[in-house]
Parts: C-alpha cells; structure tokens; sequence
C-alpha cells in the first residue's frame, strides 16, 4: 500500500497527510497538507503543488477542484495535491516567507536544518516530489496575463517527457507552437494580444478610430478584458451585450475545438 510520511493510504480512496515542518512561538505546529487519491489500478503519481508563493491563490484552487473531481476508485495511479506549500506566506499574505525573506521556489531540494522555508521545502521535496513522476507546480499572473506553462526541456528522455506534458497542458497555443519558440511567441502573439486586447482601454472608445475598432474584434483577449470591465467597473463605456456574448462564447468554443483536438493527440493515455 503507498505510504506517505508513515501514512498509509488504502487504494480507492482520499487521505489527507499532515506533513510537520517546525513549531510556532506558541507551540502550535506548522503543517503542510497533502491530499492523496490513491487509484485501485496500478500506475504513476503526479503531484500537484499550489502556493510555494503565498499570494498566488488560483493554483490551489484547481488543485482543489482536480481532488473533488476525481474519482480514487476509477483511478489508475495517484494523485497527491498540495494546496498551501507555505503555509506561512500565504498566511501573512506574502510572496515569500517573511520570517526567513526565502522564496521558496529558489530553495529546493531544501535542507533539514535550514531556516524554516527550507525546512518546509525538504518536507515536501523528501516525501511528495521524490514519491512523484511527475510535478506540476501551479502559479499565478496579475490581470492582463495569458496563460502559459514553463518547462525546462533538454534533448534527453526526462526532456521529451516534460515537453510532452507541457505541451498537453495548453490548450490551442500551448498545443500548436513548440516550446522552443515560447519567446517568439510571446514577443509576435502575446505582446500584441494584451497591447490591442482593450486591456488598457475601453473598446467602445476605439470609434475615434473609425472602422478600426472592429479589427480588435479578431483579438480574443478583447472580449475577455470588456467582460472584465463589465463586471469591475460597469460605470465606463461598454461594449454591447450582444456583442461580448457572442464574441466571448465564439472564441472560446472556437479555441476548445482546436486546442482539445490537439491535446488528444499530445496527452499520454
Ligand atoms: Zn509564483
């Protein structure tokens, strides 16, 4: 039966893990928790990680979401998710630790005798990274930011693994370019997706520039910053209702189409 820090964790069902990293000025003690799916047929664990920075807080919620959705009694394999990796960052609303100043995405593998952030990093390094096949480390982008997944890809096995993974990851641009053109690709379509995408500005605005404003319609990220602006601030000028439905349910369903039948053919089954 797979074990983690001593815990076991019967086949078919969820187990929560609480991983000690060190004690508190009032004695209290600091805890990482791992949740584990543990599947009833045989095969590799992932790990997935959230909040080794303390104000990055979607990852641990899709963690959250991947441990209600799957089901351990149709799983082959494992999953172990770590929603809160600091939990002290993320307690005192930081990015890295304040009671050490150690980002934690600088310091693993870790140290057992180190400052407390190291400390938490070699819990999580000996018992959940090592246990793991593979790791998938969540972050998380201020508004306007576009999805990406970042992988260190050699020409080796590992490489061509990673780089199979990340691809899958992401849907349409993610599956289409290779990573090794990520920088082109931020520089010739992400840049001016955010610069045209009326992040900055209102689309309805844009009528000073004439027949223009309806080039920007072919930029998805516009339906997405008017929706945005809609809902923060409804006061300024608004693209029509109409318009951002249809735009926002288009785009997307034209993006889910092309990016899930890549996927397929780049996800290991
Ligand atoms: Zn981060």
């Amino acid at each position: 039966m797979f074990e983690l820090a001593g815990t076991r964790c019967p086949e078919g069902q969820k187990t929560t893990v609480s991983l000690k990293a060190g004690t508190r000025e009032d004695g209290s003690p600091i805890e990482i928790h791992a949740v584990v799916l543990s599947g009833v047929k045989r095969g590799p664990t992932l790990l997935l990680t959230a909040l080794l920075h303390g104000t990055e807080l979607a990852g641990a919620e899709t963690i959250r979401q991947v441990l209600d959705h799957v089901d351990p009694s149709a799983l082959a394999g494992r999953v172990v998710g770590i929603p809160v990796a600091n939990p002290l960052a993320f307690l005192e609303h930081a990015q890295s630790t304040l009671r050490d100043g150690l980002n934690m995405n600088r310091v693993f593998p870790g140290q057992p005798s180190g400052s407390i952030t190291q400390r938490m990093a070699h819990i999580i390094y000996t018992h959940c990274v090592k246990a793991a096949d593979a790791v998938i480390d969540f972050h998380t982008n201020s508004y306007p930011a576009v999805h990406w997944v970042i992988a260190k890809t050699a020409g080796d096995e590992l490489g061509t693994k990673t780089e199979g993974m990340a691809r899958a990851f992401g849907l349409t641009l993610g599956t289409q370019v290779q990573p090794r053109f990520a920088g082109l690709l931020f520089a010739v379509v992400l840049g001016p997706m955010m610069l045209f995408g009326c992040a900055y500005y209102p689309w309805a605005q844009l009528k000073a520039i004439g027949a223009f404003q309806y080039l920007f319609l072919l930029n998805p990220l516009t339906f997405v910053s008017e929706a945005m602006r809609l809902a923060v601030t409804p006061e300024a000028p608004q693209m029509p209702l109409a318009l951002l439905a249809l735009g926002l349910v288009g785009w997307l369903a034209a993006f889910a189409a092309i990016g899930t039948r890549a996927f397929e053919k780049l996800a290991i089954l």
